[in-house]
């Protein structure tokens, strides 16, 4: 039984876990990163199957260069561990009446709004004029009170338009649009305008191999393959943290990068007491198909990159049943990484409620049809060229992460939360602090920034 003593302990080594701890490990801290995968990164990793290099789920990083990401990575010297690809296009959005491609200059971008949709040029103008603005507080001021969706419908009278924005905030937030207060819309456009798509060399893994690295180089260390199950905290605020294979370790400050429905269990506490205001109503979870094909379909989906197809043409029940928009993220790892071009790989993942094992059982097929008749658009004849078939449910992402429903991006944005509601300290219980998409939203960028805010807060009260 190892039973050491940390400064501080962090439980679950997603992105906003690692990057918290790689701010404590630089100043010098003695931490621990505890998580219950063989492997780092959450979500955000990658996997091999037949020789096939596949990201399990983030396939895209944004504000790379010019955004807050690469701030940070900047900040802790990863940025130069990790030799990034640009998308242009960055992504592709497909509906049932127009394409649109999101450009690396942001000028291209708006040239082919205002060419699809030209009785909307006023609106358009207006409406990226004002995103783009360098003053945020003043986008922030004149937009608090106010959804994206409302925004939305303040500039844009054409639907098809709007779904177009649409498309890109719900499937970055996993939120409904009314529920997206129009600043944090508007900060996911300024990204998708200012510093889009990105893609690691050799694949996401390659980042989050990065950050682990550069974590350990700092002194601070991992304990993978174990699952936290219980959390004790005592009188004199120390934290003793039990593992399932019966290791105890001793903490000054513990760090939650994991999901509050869990943590609640281990604290043997309620879900209030972690915190009374935010709603933490999961978002959606997903099905992921990843194929791997033989050499003569590679490089089909070459000039798309990130596509974003929910054009409706194709009957799926299994949409039908559970009123889904049709809509599935088209992505080719292979495409976008010299590393692993041997063979052609290809993700696609859609939005779900997250069914139970029962609904999969008797839906699989249904959904695997659906999204392979997709991919048909793309990859003719693909049923001659696939080599191998991987299907993810909601219950794979569950077990992945142990996030409630298999939730891909945390919990759920809600205008209820007129202030950012980022929680990144507990009131009631000294020194244990948050991190992730639970406690602020989700994304790569978003959960990097509230590891960072997460770390500096806990240095503070040192
Ligand atoms: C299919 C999919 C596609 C996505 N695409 C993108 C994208 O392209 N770009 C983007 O920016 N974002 C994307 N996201 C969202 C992004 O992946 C997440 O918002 C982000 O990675 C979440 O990071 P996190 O730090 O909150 O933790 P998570 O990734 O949720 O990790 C939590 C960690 O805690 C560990 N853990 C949980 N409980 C315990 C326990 N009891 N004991 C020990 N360890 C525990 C888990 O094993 C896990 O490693 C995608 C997500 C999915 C699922």
């Amino acid at each position: 039984m190892k039973n050491d003593t940390y400064e501080t302990i962090i439980i679950g080594a997603g992105i906003g876990g690692m990057i918290c701890g790689c701010y404590l490990a630089k100043k010098g801290q003695k931490i621990l990163i505890i998580d219950q995968s063989d492997a780092v990164g959450g979500y955000c990793s990658g996997f091999v199957r037949n020789d096939y290099y596949f990201d399990t789920g983030v396939h895209y990083l944004g504000g790379v260069r010019n955004g807050l990401l690469g701030e940070i990575l900047g900040e802790l010297e990863i940025l130069s561990d990790v030799s990034f690809n640009a998308f242009d296009p960055t992504d592709t959005i497909i509906t049932n009446e127009a394409r649109v491609n999101i450009r690396q200059n942001y000028n291209d971008t708006i040239s082919e709004f205002l060419e699809l949709f030209q009785d909307e040029s006023v609106g358009i103008k207006n409406f990226f004029s004002f995103i783009l603005m360098n003053d945020l507080h003043i986008i922030y001021m004149k937009t608090k009170r106010i959804s994206f969706s409302q925004i939305l419908d303040l500039h844009f009278k054409n639907s098809e338009l709007k779904r177009i924005f649409k498309i890109l905030v719900e499937g970055n937030l996993g939120s409904g649009l009314n529920q997206v207060p129009a600043y944090i819309g508007i900060e996911l456009w300024r990204e998708y305008l200012f510093d889009p798509g990105y893609y690691p060399e050799g694949g996401i893994i390659e980042f989050t191999k990065a950050i682990e690295e550069k974590i350990i180089m700092h002194g601070g260390s991992f304990l993978l393959s174990e699952k936290v199950n219980k959390i004790q905290i005592c009188e004199n605020s120390s934290k003793y943290v039990f593992t399932n294979k019966n290791n105890v370790f001793e903490a000054e400050n513990l760090v939650a990068n994991i999901d509050p429905f869990q943590l609640s269990k281990l604290m043997n506490i309620t879900i209030p007491d972690i915190a009374k205001n935010i709603d933490f109503t999961p978002t959606p979870s997903a099905v992921a198909l990843y194929i791997g094909l033989d050499q003569k379909a590679n490089k089909i989906l070459n000039d798309a990159s990130c596509v974003w197809d929910y054009s409706n043409n194709i009957n799926n029940n299994a949409h039908s049943h559970h009123s889904i928009r049709a809509g599935a993220l088209i992505f080719s790892p292979s495409d976008h990484n010299s590393k692993h071009t041997n063979n052609g790989t290809i993700q696609m993942h859609c939005l779900v409620p997250s069914f139970n094992l029962e609904y999969w059982e008797h839906n699989q097929d249904e959904w695997r049809t659906f999204m392979k008749n997709k991919l048909q658009k793309y990859i003719p004849d693909l049923n001659d060229h696939i080599m191998l078939e991987v299907f993810a449910t909601p219950q794979t992402f569950q077990k992945y992460t142990l996030n409630e429903g298999g939730a891909i991006l945390g919990r759920k944005l809600s205008m209820q939360n007129k202030k950012r509601n980022h929680l990144f300290i507990s009131n009631k219980i000294k020194k244990m602090y948050f991190t992730g998409s639970w406690y602020s939203y989700g994304g790569v960028s978003e959960v990097a920034i509230s590891g960072k805010r997460t770390a500096r807060i806990l240095l503070e009260h040192q």
